[in-house]
């Protein structure tokens, strides 16, 4: 009688230690939905996914899943890591991990369209690192051919940027809307960093010597300035999101990205940042199709294209 009864303990034994070992593996689908994932894909696909990850090893979850967050944004979801702990992790607890509790398209979106009518002398410090200064804001570039001020332009095409990302859902703020405003560039970052913005995308056009230069790039913060090491990562990956929506509306290479450890706006920010040059006002050429509505309405799009892939991937 003795025997039998250990026999019977010890198959109950195996069977929990069986069960137990399958409880492990329940927080693998979590696992298969980090930011990443969630982030390149457009949300029908990601609910897809989502489903399909739930679904292999988890299938009971499957209707609370699509149904409690159709479009999950992955902002509140860290990382899952396996744990070498032998009990199995409780299914309901694992869910929550997957899905993400903030809507997408929620954040704000600070765009500066950068310089202004009149520019402002005034020494600004150019950065928490440094005691150098520089003039606290410009009135930036002309036209070679157009004779229009670049703060001219970089309002037009910001003001289309705001339209485009406003009927996509997305948050916006701007720094200016009209010419006659009187802001540093260490005040347009302070206005950022107070909204608590996602992202900021600075506005401007490109001027050089020679009047064969032309094409677009995105700058971004260098880390080698200890202030901005903070945001350095995500805003080198907004800036080649932005390179890369340009690429695809304008089908132009542009020159590429750049890092920038002199710009004030860059230096005093406490929020990613990254600043799109949409071409040379000093080349003829490029400063007329930059005035042409099609062609505004292409760059805000290829702009906008890259802020909702970093926006979405938060
Ligand atoms: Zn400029």
């Amino acid at each position: 009688m003795g025997y039998k009864r250990m026999r019977i303990l010890s198959v109950v034994i195996s069977l929990v230690a069986v069960l137990a070992g399958c409880g492990d593996n329940q927080p693998v689908p979590a696992a298969v939905l980090t930011p990443q994932a969630v982030q390149s894909a457009s949300p029908q696909v990601t609910a897809t996914q989502a489903t399909a990850a739930q679904a292999m090893a988890a299938p009971t979850e499957v209707p609370a899943a699509a149904t409690a967050a159709p479009t999950p944004a992955p902002t509140a979801a860290p990382t899952p890591v396996a744990t070498p702990e032998t009990k199995p992790t409780p299914t309901k607890a694992a869910a929550p991990t997957a899905l993400p509790s903030v809507p997408k398209g929620k954040e704000l979106v600070m765009i500066d369209p950068g310089h202004q009518r009149v520019g402002n002398n005034g020494p600004e410090q150019v950065g928490p690192d440094t005691r150098e200064t520089k003039a606290k804001v410009s009135s930036g570039t002309v036209g070679v051919r157009t004779k229009k001020p670049e703060y001219v332009l970089n309002l037009e095409v910001s003001l289309l940027l705001k339209d485009e990302l406003t009927r996509r859902g997305i948050n916006v703020a701007m720094t200016r809307e009209t010419h006659d405003v009187d802001i540093s560039n260490k005040q347009r970052a302070d206005m950022a960093n107070e909204a608590g913005a996602a992202l900021v995308v600075r506005i401007h056009a490109d001027g050089d010597a020679s009047a064969s230069t032309k094409g677009f790039s995105v700058l971004y913060p260098s880390a080698a300035q200890p202030a901005v090491k903070p945001i350095a990562a995500e805003s080198k990956q907004a800036a080649g999101f932005l390179l890369a929506g340009m690429q695809q509306a304008t089908g132009s290479k542009g020159r590429g990205l750049s890092a920038r450890d002199d710009l004030s706006g860059f230096n005093w920010s406490k929020v990613p940042v990254a600043l799109v040059e949409i071409g040379f006002m000093t080349n003829p050429e490029e400063d007329e199709l930059m005035s042409e509505a099609a062609y505004q309405q292409k760059l805000a799009i290829g702009i906008a294209d890259g802020i909702e892939q970093f926006v979405n991937g938060k």
